[in-house]
């Protein structure tokens, strides 16, 4: 019989870069949580910038903060009233939806729990006190924002889980047609799983953009998309010669060919995925008449966008926040990917792995950077425990 863990033992930030490993009491189990054993947690860009900057964005961190909210573990204790529901077992293996939601408010009602006013989210600073991420042992969580992984799916997947429910999300939002062309910028996590997304759902031609030739190789070289565009970045010193640079851009991605050789052109949906204000500006040149741009990356707070093409083109921006009612098409996803009946193989992202709560620091560190200290390309990092 496994016995309840009195405390848990993570890394919290208490300041930029400064890690310290803390052993926290945990208290008696809530009637509707279940305690789960971490296994899985994989790294994500606004970890990084909590580890970088003590902030992301506009939310400053208050007190300190534990990471980590693309996880999944094993369940090791379940609540009084989540038992009756019969969802869970000692022993389930789970996938963490880290957001957890009112469901009272109009927001919830209408089924858009993900900008729910009083949303609480793991690794999050928005909320006081901080809901702290699963880069620690056990956590605590609602057995309604959990997730029962099968047998066939690690917890590397299930972490992996909590990204490709963005972009599930994501290309949902996109309102697209089967076959409908694509062109994503930025080939890091979050771009190619939107790019897998968009074949697996829809078939889509896909062409994906970065700075990075790595990453766009990996991208090709994996089946994420059917064009890579290598940008070399440029900048101008004025409104006028940045929008000529980002509409030049466009124009360098719409001359690639497809592989039947037709000629790209504008395309029907751009998952703008790295947030920097050039790529918001190519993405919107870069959109054919009617077409939608999805602002999946966080960037830039204020930009400057060329109205007048959105306007005259009748191009609209649909923005992108987490994920709603996501984790089952994510679940069917991976386990199609894990049965080998669907392609890309998602599962290729993580690229470093990194053992206990020891070598968390380290794993902040790599995942970082573009490559590693071999120069290895570095897209997902996984902390196990
Ligand atoms: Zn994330
Ligand atoms: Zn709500």
């Amino acid at each position: 019989m496994t016995v309840s863990p009195r405390t848990s033992k993570g890394q919290y930030l208490h300041g930029p870069q400064q890690l310290r490993l803390e052993e926290r009491p945990m208290p008696s189990i809530g009637p509707s949580d279940v305690r789960i054993r971490v296994r899985s947690t994989t790294l994500c860009g606004s970890d990084m910038h909590y580890f970088k900057f003590g902030r992301n964005g506009s939310i400053e961190v208050k007190e300190p903060l534990c990471g980590g909210h693309e996880a999944a573990g094993e369940v090791v204790e379940v609540g009084a009233t989540a038992l009756e529901t019969g969802k869970f077992k000692v022993g389930d293996s789970v996938a963490i939806e880290s957001g957890v939601a009112c469901l009272e408010c109009d927001r919830c009602k209408a089924g858009r729990y993900n900008i729910c006013a009083q949303m609480r989210f793991r690794s999050s600073g928005a909320s006081f006190p901080h809901f702290q991420g699963t880069l620690q042992e056990f956590v605590d969580h609602p057995a309604e924002w959990c997730h029962k992984l099968s047998r066939t799916l690690s917890f590397d997947d299930g972490a992996l889980l909590e990204p490709l429910s963005v972009c599930v999300h994501s290309v949902n939002r996109a309102g697209m047609k089967q076959g409908a062309r694509c062109l994503v910028l930025g080939a890091g996590a979050v771009g190619l799983l939107c790019a897998a997304v968009a074949k697996i759902e829809h078939r889509s031609p896909v062409v994906i953009a970065d700075v990075d030739k790595g990453r766009v190789a990996f991208a090709l070289e994996h089946g994420f998309a059917d064009v890579g565009f290598v940008v070399d970045p440029k900048k101008g010193d004025t409104v006028e010669s940045r929008l000529s640079v980002a509409k030049d851009l466009a124009l360098q991605i719409g001359n690639q060919k497809w592989p039947g050789g037709e000629e790209v052109r504008q395309v029907d949906h751009v998952f703008e995925c790295t947030g920097v204000e050039s790529c918001v500006q190519t993405s919107i040149y870069a959109t054919t008449n009617g077409g939608n741009v999805v602002l999946v990356g966080m960037g830039t707070a204020i930009q400057t966008w060329p109205i007048a093409e959105l306007t005259g083109r009748e191009i609209n921006v649909v923005s992108v926040w987490r994920y709603v009612n996501c984790y089952p098409r994510a679940i069917e996803i991976m386990e199609g990917v894990r049965a080998n009946s669907l392609k890309p193989d998602v599962t290729k992202l993580i690229t470093h792995q990194f053992v206990g709560l020891d070598s968390i620091p380290s794993a902040y560190d790599t995942a970082g950077k573009t490559r590693d200290g071999e120069s290895k390309l570095v897209i997902k990092t996984v902390v196990n425990f």
